[in-house]
């Protein structure tokens, strides 16, 4: 899908959120797309730098606050998206009362507001939902292994909990859309975001040692922003609301030492590999099963990580303000990238 070019009906789009990194790749094709947005965002870990090329479109508006809180909006909402949430590991157990009680509370308030509004519903949810998963690769009937004690159980349990009232108010007739996103990267992401990608490539082009942890074994299947983005409009304009969750994620899988090798060869340097705890509960295997994803949606992922690694790389040197050869790959067409 072309998700710039594709035109559809002029719409009221909340995006809570917003100023993150998906959310704010997010915004902007949907004002690509003719739409009126609106992003809430309390800035927790979403940038204004972010939001300021969105700022250039007339209907754009920025509405700083906590989804938590009571929030109403003049303006009928057509659609509501929420991607409020920290999502890095360091800083969703950073404070993993505010994340449980914005995957929670927040949503709920959400969920009544799209209701209120007679608003379809997108919330993003996540592969964290499968856990230190037993079946490889993740299908969306699997109900998960997930730690509800560990320290990742505020963002895990907050994000099952979230898609319980998702489902809760799709029974008492609201239009709910459910994705589970796996790991995704690209430009955006904050160079303290503390996600592999990011980690790997900040510490590359500023020379410091790229930090595996455990012994780089685990794996995680990586999706470009452009790719998922596409997926979430998909899922939201689906005719009919799917009645399960819907996996988004690319399924090449990787090990972390492989990717950390690709980083290696990518950014000169020679940056050394160094080897750290792996953190508690850190899930093994990660790989999406996106067969309903391509059977309801016609999504597929289109750029693999050897063509969106060197464009995230190329977008790191000039946030770090390091050189990067020109082996950083062409741009990607706009439709991709
Ligand atoms: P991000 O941290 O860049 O963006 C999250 C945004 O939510 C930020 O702008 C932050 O300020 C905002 N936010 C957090 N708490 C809030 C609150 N209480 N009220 C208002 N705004 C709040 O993360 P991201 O990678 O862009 O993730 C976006 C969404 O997608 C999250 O819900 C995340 O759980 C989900 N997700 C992302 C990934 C991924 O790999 N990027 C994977 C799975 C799920
Ligand atoms: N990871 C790593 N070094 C880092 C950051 C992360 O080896 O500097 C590992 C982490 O232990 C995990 C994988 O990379 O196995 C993905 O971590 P990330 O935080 O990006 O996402 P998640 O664990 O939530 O999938």
């Amino acid at each position: 899908m072309n998700i710039r070019s594709e035109r559809l009906e002029k719409r009221t789009i909340l995006v809570a959120g917003g100023a993150g990194f998906v959310g704010s790749h997010l915004c902007e094709a949907l004002l690509e797309q003719g739409h009126r947005v609106i992003c809430l965002d309390s800035f927790l870990t979403g940038r204004e730098e972010n939001i300021l090329p969105l700022c250039t479109y007339h209907d754009f508006r920025m509405v700083r606050g906590d989804v938590r809180a009571p929030v109403g909006f003049r303006e009928r909402l057509d659609r509501v998206y929420n991607l409020a949430s920290p999502a890095s590991p360091p800083h969703y157990q950073a404070d993993p009362i505010h994340t449980m009680l914005t995957n929670v509370e927040g949503t709920a308030r959400l969920l009544d507001l799209a209701r209120d509004h007679g608003a379809r519903f997108l919330q993003a949810s996540t592969s964290e939902v499968y856990g230190d998963p037993e079946i490889h690769p993740q299908n969306e009937d699997y109900p998960g292994r997930v730690s509800c004690t560990g320290p990742r159980a505020c963002y895990d349990e907050g994000k099952r909990a979230a898609e319980a009232l998702c489902f809760d108010h799709a029974r008492a007739g609201l239009d709910v859309r459910v994705a589970r996103i796996f790991n995704t990267y690209g430009p955006r992401m904050r160079p303290d975001d503390g996600r592999v990608v990011s980690n790997f490539l900040v510490q590359a082009l500023s020379g410091r040692d790229i930090t595996i942890y455990g012994k780089g074994r685990q794996t995680r299947s990586f999706c470009y922003v452009s790719d998922l983005v596409a997926g979430l409009i998909a899922l939201m304009e689906a005719p009919r609301a799917p009645k399960t969750a819907i996996n988004l994620g690319n399924p090449e899988e990787f090990t972390i030492l492989e990717l950390a090798l690709q980083v290696q060869a990518l950014v000169p340097g020679g940056a050394r590999l160094v080897f750290r705890p792996l953190p508690v509960d850190d899930p093994k295997r990660r790989r999406p099963d996106i067969s309903r994803a391509r059977e309801l949606l016609g999504w597929a992922p289109r750029v693999s990580l050897d063509r969106g690694l060197p464009q995230t790389a190329a977008w790191f040197a000039a946030a770090v303000g390091a050189a990067l050869p020109p082996r950083a790959a062409a741009p990607l067409s706009r439709a991709q990238g």
